[in-house]
């Protein structure tokens, strides 16, 4: 089995999910006592935080590189960004290491794709939805994206720094996801992304008409099938 290299804390919340998800797929696939070999490097989100704010995505793409060197001294063989939004900084963390980076967006259009999707829907932070580095990505690989509009995508963002990256996990926000979720299906998304790590937190598969992809499974579990690829 091959060590897994984890960049988390963006937000602990979701990289607690990483952690559980990781173990769960080890165990299902060697049974018995097996669990993951990995290494955590958790960030201080209240460090990184500020910088996506600003915009300035060099310097937090400066620290999680910093992050990805040490695991890579430490022994680690593959590197997972646990969190969708610095991706946006995945070129400059790749740029300072010589292992590999399993890209969310990748391990998602794959499975999305397999399953036989073309059109989705994706929820995540405005940087998520609205800047290229992500979009752009799945449309790459053959998907067509659709985005909920202004007005909900800034909900949406709000609901993931206020409250689910703090914990916090409301009914009125939950309705609110459904209701988003409900219109890009009626606009004819075949499926949803759950483009943000903590979002699986909020909603289940029975708040959509159709399927969800959490990419924090997807993400865990790319990560399992390379660790034990090799096996
Ligand atoms: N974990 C989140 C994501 O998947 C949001 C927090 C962050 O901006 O890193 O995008």
């Amino acid at each position: 089995m091959k060590t897994i290299g984890l960049i988390g804390g963006m937000s602990w919340e979701s990289t607690l999910l990483y952690y559980r998800l990781i173990n769960q797929a080890v165990k299902h696939r060697l049974g018995g006592l097996h669990s993951a070999r990995l290494l955590l490097h958790s960030v201080d989100f209240a460090d990184i935080e500020p910088l996506q704010r600003a915009g300035d995505w060099d310097a937090a793409g400066a620290q999680l590189s910093m992050a990805a060197q040490g695991l890579e001294r430490a022994g680690a063989d593959v590197l997972l960004i646990c969190a969708n939004t610095m991706h946006k900084v995945a070129p400059a963390i790749e740029a300072a290491v010589t292992i590999p980076l399993l890209h969310v967006v990748d391990a998602t259009a794959h499975v999305v794709r397999q399953a036989g999707f073309g059109k989705v829907g994706l929820l995540g932070t405005r940087f998520t939805m609205e800047q290229g580095f992500y979009v752009e990505r799945l449309q790459q690989q053959g998907l067509d994206v659709l985005l909920p509009d202004a007005d909900d995508r800034a909900m949406i963002h709000r609901v993931i720094y206020e409250e689910l990256c703090q914990g916090r996990l409301l009914d009125s926000s939950r309705d609110d996801y459904r209701r988003v979720m409900a219109a890009l299906v009626d606009r004819g998304a075949q499926a949803i992304v759950l483009g943000c790590t903590e979002i699986p937190l909020l909603v289940e598969d029975r708040d959509a008409a159709v399927p969800l992809f959490d990419t924090t499974r997807v993400h865990a579990e790319a990560a399992v099938a390379w660790a034990l690829a090799a096996e």
